[in-house]
C-alpha cells in the first residue's frame, strides 16, 4: 500500500534534481554536471533563450557522475559532462566515455594546452592554484615558488589542504614534469617537514587558518580567496603569483587547471551538444561562466572580471594540462611516500 506514495515522492525527487521539468517542446540536450547549480543555470538559461535549446541538468559529484556514465554505458540519456579538474576530464577520456569532437572554432577559441589533444574534452574556464600568504606575517620579497615553500625558513609556518584532492594531485603532477621525479618527492618532504598543522579538507580552510594565525602561507585555488575577499576585503591574506621568476623550471608560471566538458561517448545527438561547447567557448558566454566562480577566461579574447584584474596579470604554466591527468597516478603514490596525506 505504501508503495504507491513512495515512488511519487521518489519521482518529485529526481525531477527536482533537473533543472527543467517541462515536458519540452523542441530540441533538449541533458547535461551531467559536477558544476553546482548556481554556476550553471544562468549560462544554460541564456544558451536556452539564443538556441531554442533546452537544457535538463543533473548535478552531483565528479566520481558519481563518472560511475552513472560508466554503468548507463549506451543507455545513458547524458549529452555532456561538466566537470572540473584535468584529472576528472582525463579519467572521463579514458574510460570511453567521451567521443571525440573536431571543431574548429573549439580550436580557434580555446588555447592547445587547455584541451584533449584527441578533442575529447576542453577547457571552459582556468583556475590557477597560487600561494597565498598572511599580510601581517610575511612580505612578499620572501615568496617566489612552490618549491621553495620547501625551504626550512617556512618551518611550522605552511598550511596545505588534503593531498586527497585531486587540485593538489594536478598540481604535483605537474611538479613531476617540470622538475623531475627526484627532486619533487624531495620538496614535498620539505612541504610535510614544514606543516603548521595537519592539512586541511578545504582551501577555505586554509585561507582561514592563515587569516587567524595557525600559519602564515598555503596554496590554494584564486577564487577561494576572491569570494572570501569579496565578503570581507579586509581579510589579511594576499595572493601571490607562484614561480613567475627565476631560472627554469622554477620561472615556468604558476599552475593552472581547468574547468571543461566533453560530448558523452552515448550522446544521439552529438552536434547539438557540441554546439552548446561551442557557445560557451565564445567570448559573451566566456565572460559570464568564468564570472560567476570568479575563475579566469579560456578564451583569450575575453578579459577577466574587475576583482580578478586587481590581482594583476600572471604568467601560466603552458604545460598541456593533459600531462596532470596522465602523470596525476604517479603523483598520488609520491605525495604517500613523502608522507603527504
Ligand atoms: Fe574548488
Amino acid at each position: 500500500m505504501m508503495l504507491r506514495p513512495l515512488l511519487i515522492i521518489s519521482l518529485l525527487f529526481s525531477l527536482a534534481a533537473c533543472g527543467r521539468n517541462e515536458t519540452p517542446a523542441g530540441p533538449q540536450l541533458v547535461v551531467y554536471s559536477s558544476r553546482i547549480e548556481q554556476l550553471i543555470k544562468p549560462i544554460f538559461d541564456q544558451f536556452s533563450a539564443d538556441t531554442g535549446v533546452q537544457i535538463r541538468y543533473v548535478t552531483d559529484s565528479a566520481g558519481p557522475l563518472l560511475a552513472r556514465l560508466r554503468a548507463e554505458g549506451q543507455n545513458s540519456p547524458a549529452d555532456v559532462l561538466v566537470t572540473v579538474d584535468v584529472g576528472n576530464l582525463w579519467q572521463a577520456a579514458e574510460l570511453g566515455l567521451l567521443a571525440e569532437q573536431g571543431s574548429p572554432l573549439l580550436e580557434k577559441n580555446i588555447p592547445v594546452s587547455l584541451r584533449d589533444p584527441q578533442s575529447r574534452w576542453v577547457g571552459l574556464s582556468i583556475r590557477a592554484r597560487s600561494i597565498v600568504y598572511s599580510t601581517e606575517r610575511v612580505a612578499p620579497a620572501e615568496l617566489s615558488s612552490y618549491e621553495q615553500l620547501a625551504d626550512a625558513s617556512w618551518s611550522g609556518r605552511l598550511c596545505l589542504r588534503t593531498a586527497k584532492k585531486v587540485y593538489n594531485q594536478s598540481l604535483v603532477a605537474t611538479m613531476i614534469s617540470a622538475n623531475g621525479a627526484e627532486r619533487t618527492e624531495q620538496v614535498l618532504r620539505g612541504w610535510v617537514d614544514n606543516l603548521a598543522v595537519p592539512p586541511f579538507s578545504s582551501d577555505n580552510k586554509v585561507i582561514e587558518a592563515i587569516a587567524a594565525g595557525q600559519c602564515d602561507v598555503g596554496i590554494v585555488n584564486t577564487y577561494y580567496l576572491a569570494r572570501m575577499k569579496a565578503d570581507n576585503p579586509a581579510l589579511p591574506v594576499a595572493l601571490f603569483w607562484a614561480n613567475q621568476q627565476g631560472d627554469e623550471p622554477l620561472n615556468r608560471g604558476v599552475h593552472v587547471n581547468i574547468s571543461g566538458a566533453g560530448v558523452t561517448a552515448a550522446s544521439k545527438q552529438p552536434a547539438l551538444a557540441r554546439q552548446l561547447l561551442e557557445w560557451l567557448s565564445e567570448a559573451d558566454a566566456q565572460q559570464a561562466f568564468a564570472q560567476l566562480n570568479q575563475e579566469f577566461p579560456v578564451n583569450p579574447d575575453t578579459p577577466p572580471s574587475t576583482l580578478l584584474k586587481h590581482w594583476g596579470p600572471f604568467k601560466a604554466d603552458q604545460l598541456p594540462v593533459v600531462e596532470a591527468g596522465r602523470l596525476q597516478a604517479e603523483a598520488i603514490r609520491m605525495m604517500d611516500r613523502a608522507g603527504y596525506r
